[in-house]
């Protein structure tokens, strides 16, 4: 493409509001990564503006067990219809991979392949120690693996009610149906508690997150997300297998997988 070519379609994105116009890009951050996550952040709010729906970015969200293992999500985007969770990938090159694969490939030519953990798994990962986090199922998320425009999607796996993959430019419009397709989920009450959670997980994983923060994570972590009761290991009469559960029992039914 020439770069009047270039220009054009830099101009029609913006246009769309698929990308910030040139003041918003000079408050982009210049590496790869973190410009990815600025672009889907750049869609989702301007998609979003009249909704009130918070969006967050590089969450840090605790493996409930211990907050040694935590998992970093890229774009997260919280509505009465499900939250939804974005891993930015900002490779250029023929995109292979499948539901299954471990890894992925990028192949920008013969002799230059760049393997990758499969993205699916990988954000799989995320929504798992999310939904743990928030007391949902994990039906409540919608995955997106989101390729950047330099990319070409040879060979990856189609949509399915759990993830979709696709690029950046079609975001806005995937997104979109996707919203228009669900039901609402959470009533304005549960909705408010679920900000309120991630929140606190925004507040701890800023880059200079102070200790009382991450504190708030660990009480929120011995809590039910359900009735704000402490949370008890317990054991299945079935077979003695741990899981976690709410102190409130019978009342209130939470339980998680201890893992
Ligand atoms: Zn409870």
């Amino acid at each position: 493409m020439s770069d009047l070519d270039n220009m054009l379609d830099y101009l029609l994105d913006v246009a769309r509001g698929d990308m910030p116009g040139p003041i918003g890009m000079l408050k982009a951050p210049d590496e790869k990564g973190p410009l990815g996550e600025y672009l889907i952040k750049y869609v989702l709010d301007n998609m979003i503006a009249t909704t009130g729906y918070p969006t967050y970015t590089n969450l840090i969200v605790p493996n409930p067990n211990s907050l040694a293992h935590t998992a970093e999500i890229d774009v997260l985007l919280l509505t009465i219809k499900g939250i939804f969770v974005f891993e930015s990938k900002n490779y250029a090159g023929w995109i292979f991979g499948s539901d299954g694969q471990r890894q992925w490939t990028a192949s920008l030519a013969k002799d230059k392949r760049e393997r990758f953990y499969n993205p699916v798994m990988q954000n799989r990962e995320h929504v798992r120690a999310l939904a743990a986090y928030l007391g949902l199922h994990e039906s409540a998320f919608r995955s997106y693996i989101v390729f950047s425009k330099r990319s070409v999607l040879k060979e990856v796996p189609a949509d399915t009610s759990e993830y979709c993959v696709c690029q950046r430019p079609s975001l806005r419009s995937r997104l979109r149906n996707d919203l228009r397709a669900r039901e609402a989920l959470f009533s304005d009450e549960h909705f408010r508690s679920l900000k309120a959670r991630l929140d606190v997980l925004a507040a701890a994983s800023g880059e200079g997150a102070r200790e009382e923060h991450v504190e708030q994570v660990r009480e929120a972590m011995r809590t039910c997300p359900l009735c704000g009761k402490p949370l008890v290991e317990r054991h299945r009469k079935s077979d003695g297998g741990a899981f976690i559960g709410c102190s409130g029992y019978p009342r209130c039914r939470y339980t998680r997988a201890a893992w």
